[in-house]
């Protein structure tokens, strides 16, 4: 589990949400490409990271409010709350 003390969105967290498809949900409305999956921890969906053209997760999260990613790429364990800019491994 991730460590409650990086900020109080992360420390709320009590189950890790994993992407259903490994997908931009946006990118592949549009047909673009991406090159790293985050997952939000509020709603689920699945979007691409700022390497990617479109920065769909962190558009995402700046319209939405919701303030934390998880890593959606194999291999990878962290968090990443937005309004805080923590980093956490898990
Ligand atoms: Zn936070
Ligand atoms: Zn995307
Ligand atoms: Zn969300």
């Amino acid at each position: 589990m991730p460590s409650p003390d990086a900020c109080e969105h992360i420390g709320a967290i009590k189950t890790i949400t994993h992407p259903q498809r490994h997908v931009c949900e946006e990118c592949v409305k549009i047909n673009a490409q991406w090159v790293h999956l985050r997952t939000c921890q509020s709603c689920g969906t699945t979007l691409c990271c700022d390497r990617s053209p479109n920065h769909h997760a962190t558009a995402h999260a700046r319209a939405s409010g919701h303030p934390v990613i998880a890593s959606a790429e194999r291999g990878e364990r962290w968090l990443y709350c937005y309004p805080d800019d923590a980093f956490v491994e898990y």
